[in-house]
């Protein structure tokens, strides 16, 4: 659909000092959100500076480039890529200069109707730079700020046309704005911070600048942020929501709360549900560490059964999910992950993960854990099994990756190498998360969109050839 992906990370500040170090900070605790570039926008009363680079936060915003950089207000992005799109050029914030000055946004999300928009405005005369929707975003925005000579209207536009997933924090000179869409797909939140404020994806930023967290922005909503007060533009609430039930499950951080609902809590009650769910006889329950801990945790509240690490994670390997192939992609699981013997020698074990895509880390741990002396390998995993790929900003792109689509249950359990297998509901997931489920977005586990994608089943649909 879009070239480059945004499964990213984004923030905006404004405070009574520079806040540049502020943005650094808020990037770092949001780092997990994208690894590939980080950048920040920030006005300094004349003019907005940009900062942009590929590499971490720490890497790509260094002491050199960001000498003579320094304003009360700014925006920040972490972007997340997939395979093939690392150009520097797709970093954020991205910048054009209006009428009104320089705007800078920083978008997470994907728009999945970019094609047709992108072609009513080549069509209309509108030139682009990048295959990025953020592109697309900032021209349809620069395009009604000069209609209506006013940013809020211009933005309520925008949203108009815009189908899909976008967090925004958006800085027009010395104005800071935070949309959401109307769906609600990616996180945004509001914190007051000393003497001035801050919009973020994940509240585990705000605690780490010691601010304090004041709500999330709704679904649909423009807030405007300024030091001493929060202007909302609320959108149409009687629209119906999707939050994604990914960033409970796996994509956020586990002391974020999200929408009200606590990323931690909810992955060890999925750990709880899971173990009534698919009980299971063993002596030891460890994680698939990071990602699975939480539910692990979970089981071995539920179950009694006693919790232990028992793989030591090196946390400074590559990423194995992105890697193009599939022995690649095995030697670097390995790489990443060694066995902790007296946990799983001679032991019968439960080893629990968040998600199951292509079945590729488990198959590897398992293997690697039946070496050590394992006596028995069962999994459980936090998330219904994956069959549908995600457009709405999750790198989970085409059907043929999913093992869930081509395998059953069973038949994963002995691709995998396990003893048993067992997947929470999605009753069980729904349950977990503690919101309704006609509020949530359960596409990649149901196969239902929430917004219309040509192809796919939208979620008041029976059929593909129905109406709804
Ligand atoms: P796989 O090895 O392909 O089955 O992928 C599953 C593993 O990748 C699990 O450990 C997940 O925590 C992790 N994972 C799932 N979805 C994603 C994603 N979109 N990006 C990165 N990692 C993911």
């Amino acid at each position: 659909m879009t070239g480059p992906k945004h499964s990213c990370g984004v923030v905006g500040i404004t405070a009574t000092y520079n806040v540049v170090p502020a943005l650094q900070k808020a990037l770092m605790i949001i780092q997990h959100r994208g690894q590939e570039s980080a950048g920040i926008s920030v006005f300094d009363g004349k003019t907005t500076q940009t900062v942009k680079n590929n590499g971490l936060v720490q890497v790509a915003l260094n002491k050199d480039n960001l000498t003579g950089v320094e304003g009360q207000i700014g925006v920040g992005h972490v972007r997340y890529s997939t395979t093939g799109s690392k150009s520097v050029i797709n970093a954020q914030p991205l910048t054009v200069t209006t009428n009104f000055g320089i705007v800078a946004i920083a978008h997470n999300g994907d728009i999945t109707n970019y094609t047709e928009l992108k072609e009513k405005y080549l069509e209309a005369g509108t030139s682009f730079l990048t295959d990025s929707d953020t592109e697309l975003v900032i021209k349809i925005l620069s395009k009604y700020m000069a209609q209506y000579c006013d940013p809020v209207k211009a933005m309520r536009a925008m949203i108009g046309e815009l189908d899909g997933s976008y967090a925004l924090t958006i800085l027009i000179n010395d104005r800071l704005f935070g949309v959401r869409d109307p769906y609600g797909f990616r996180p945004l939140c509001i914190g007051k911070i000393e003497e001035g404020h801050i919009i973020v994806s994940e509240s585990a930023a705000i605690d780490a600048l010691r601010g304090k967290f004041v709500r999330d922005v709704l679904p649909g909503e423009i807030v405007e942020v300024k030091r001493n007060e929060i202007l909302s533009y609320p959108g149409n609430e009687n629209k119906p929501k999707a939050y994604c039930m990914f960033e409970w499950v796996y994509f956020a951080r586990p002391d974020s709360v999200i929408d009200g609902r606590e990323v931690y809590d909810v992955r060890k009650r999925i750990g709880m549900i899971l173990a009534k769910e698919s009980p299971v006889d063993v002596d030891v329950i460890m994680p698939v560490p990071d990602s699975g801990r939480a539910h692990a945790i979970g089981f071995a509240l539920q179950s009694g059964i006693p919790y232990e690490e028992g793989f030591m994670k090196n946390r400074f390997a590559e990423r194995t999910f992105i890697l193009p192939d599939q022995k690649e992609r095995e030697v670097a699981v390995s790489m990443k992950m060694n066995p902790i013997k007296s946990t799983v020698e001679g032991k019968r074990l439960l080893i629990v993960d968040d998600s199951i895509v292509r079945g590729t880390t488990l198959k590897k741990l398992i293997s690697m854990l039946r070496e050590a002396g394992a006596k028995e390998v069962h999994v459980r995993v936090g998330s219904p099994p994956v069959i549908a790929p995600c457009y709405y900003g999750v790198d989970m792109k085409s059907r043929d990756q999913f093992i869930a689509n081509k395998h059953s249950v069973d038949e994963i359990r002995d691709i995998i190498g396990a003893d048993s297998l067992g997947y929470i509901s999605i009753n069980g997931l729904i349950e977990a998360i503690g919101k309704p489920e006609n509020e949530l977005c359960l596409a990649c586990i149901n196969g239902k969109y929430p917004t219309r994608i040509p192809g796919e089943i939208h979620r008041f649909q029976l059929t593909l050839n129905s109406d709804f």
